[in-house]
């Protein structure tokens, strides 16, 4: 009877894929264990790595025969040149000591908590010496992860961290976290970063995450190198700027109070805004918020100088316009003082001449007779005075008429004036009187100056309408002595002269 006469011919085929199935399912999991096992060992060579130098370097010969496979021939020839190394070692070598064990235990039991009460009863023996040396407890150990029955989960915490090649990508996210928080990252790439970040929290294979890290970073420092440049560019530009401002401040000193006054407050603003730049300079974080401020500030203080200027420009005009203002009221001033200096020589002349014969009059003789007395007093050196009296003159106005009078007064006081010392002082006394002051110039001296006056005026031809007319003049002299006073002097003066009147006339006589 053949299988397919039974009754029901889908039974065994019906069995058959049941047990293709449960193959499969066997197989999936046996290729399961095979993973763990090749990823446990990997971390159990990682985590045995440093103990001992010799067998560092066949730990990692196994290491990269795993990452190609559990079965193959290479692997089981690694091993068993570990297992060769592990019994070639010597008992008394100080990397096994317990301490070491110590650490290999503590490592087993968080890593195979299921199995740690074997584990521990491993470590007993080890401690009670139980094994011969080392090579037979890693013996021990390696059997007992052999006979493991129970498989953890794939996705167990002993397991889950394994990424590319036995890497720890926990590790690996952790770090490359860090290295993006640890990363100036400029506003444009803000977001690209934040969903990094997110990708690295989550599930995103290890390889992707890693080369968009990569690539993210690179463009950042392409970012900040070209950044750099339009830094070093801005920088160029800013310096020109601030240098034209220089210039430009340089140009506004000036000496008036209040715009020293606006000078030291616009010094004060500039500071305080270099003060502000340079402080946000310091703490700026990115270039294009920072050039926005520069300028902005920049523009600020070119507004400020300019205001300035301007301000300084009314006041130097203004200034200018005072200048003017008063140079004109000084022009009037000088021409005013001239004119009242002109009339007061005029009132001067007035009040000290004779309008008639431009001699100096009585009050002119007086002021002089003040300052030769005041001389003559210190220096004791002689000074005469002579009065002089043109003789019979009302005879002259009476004969000729008073405009003949006027000028015979006229050419006596010119021929007086013309023929003594320019140190003589001669004035019209009143009427047709004179007076004499010779300083330095006894009384004999003053009369051969008289005499030789008196002989060029007997001798002068007087014309009146064709009618010659002959003038002689008379003269009382007299030496200042101590205990003088003009009053006193001139009275003797007049006395000769009276005398000489009385003598007949036409003579000059010292008292
Ligand atoms: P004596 O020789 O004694 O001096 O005789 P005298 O005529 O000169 O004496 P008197 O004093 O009597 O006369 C002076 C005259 O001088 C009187 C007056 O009219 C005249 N006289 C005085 N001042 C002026 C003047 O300014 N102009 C003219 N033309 N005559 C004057
Ligand atoms: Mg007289
Ligand atoms: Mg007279």
């Amino acid at each position: 009877m053949s299988l397919l006469s039974n009754k029901n011919p889908d039974k065994w085929k019906n069995k058959y894929l049941d047990l293709l199935d449960e193959n499969e399912v066997i197989e999936k999991h046996h290729q399961n264990k095979e993973d763990l096992l090749c990823k446990t060992i990997i971390r159990l060579t990682l985590a045995t790595s440093g103990f001992n130098n010799d067998l560092d370097p066949y730990l990692l010969s196994i290491r990269n025969q795993l990452k190609k496979g559990l079965n193959s021939e290479q692997l089981k020839s690694e091993l068993d040149k570990f297992s060769n190394a592990l019994m070639t070692l010597d008992d008394t070598d100080p990397e096994n000591s317990p301490l070491d064990a110590s650490l290999l235990f503590n490592f087993l039991f968080h890593h195979f908590p299921a199995i740690k009460n074997d584990f521990q009863q491993i470590e007993k023996k080890f401690e009670k010496n139980e094994y011969r040396n080392s090579q037979y407890l890693f013996i021990a150990i390696d059997d007992l992860i052999d006979s493991i029955q129970h498989i953890e989960p794939l996705d167990s915490p002993a397991v889950k961290g394994l990424g590319i090649n036995g890497i720890d990508s926990n590790l690996i996210n952790a770090q490359l976290q860090h290295l993006l928080e640890d990363t100036e990252i400029p506003a444009k790439f803000e977001l690209q970063a934040q969903q990094l970040k997110e990708k690295l929290d989550g599930n995103t294979p290890l390889a992707a995450v890693l080369e968009e890290t990569v690539s993210l970073l690179f463009q950042i420092k392409k970012h900040l190198q070209s950044e750099q440049q339009e830094m070093a560019e801005f920088l160029a530009q800013l310096t020109d700027q601030l240098t034209e401002l220089g210039i430009q401040a340089s140009g506004t000193h000036t000496a008036s109070v209040s715009s020293s006054k606006k000078r030291n407050l616009l010094d004060r603003s500039v500071s305080s805004q270099m003060l502000e730049l340079q402080a946000s300079s310091k703490n700026a974080k990115q270039l294009e918020p920072l050039k926005k401020l520069i300028h902005t500030r920049l523009a600020d203080i070119a507004l400020q100088i300019q205001e300035h200027q301007s301000h300084e420009q009314f006041e130097r005009n203004k200034i200018h316009q005072e200048l003017e203002y008063l140079t004109s009221k000084i022009t009037t001033m000088e021409h005013e003082t001239r004119h009242l200096n002109d009339k007061l020589m005029d009132a001067h002349q007035q009040a000290f001449h004779d309008p008639l014969t431009k001699l100096p009059n009585r009050l002119a003789y007086d002021e002089r007779l003040d300052t030769e007395l005041a001389r003559w007093k210190r220096y004791q050196a002689p000074l005469s005075l002579l009065i002089w009296d043109i003789d019979f003159f009302k005879q002259i106005n009476d004969k000729f008429g008073h405009k003949a009078g006027d000028k015979t007064l006229i050419l006596i006081a010119k021929l007086l004036s013309q023929h003594c010392r320019d140190t003589d002082f001669v004035s019209r006394f009143g009427g047709e009187e004179f007076t004499m002051l010779l300083s330095n110039t006894d009384a004999q001296e003053a009369l051969l100056t008289a005499n030789k006056l008196r002989q060029i005026i007997e001798k002068t031809a007087f014309n009146s309408s064709g009618k010659k007319i002959s003038i002689t003049i008379s003269c009382g002299i007299t030496q200042f002595t101590d205990n003088d006073t003009g009053e006193s002097a001139f009275k003797r003066a007049d006395k000769a002269l009276y005398k000489a009147k009385k003598n007949g006339r036409n003579q000059c006589l010292i008292n």
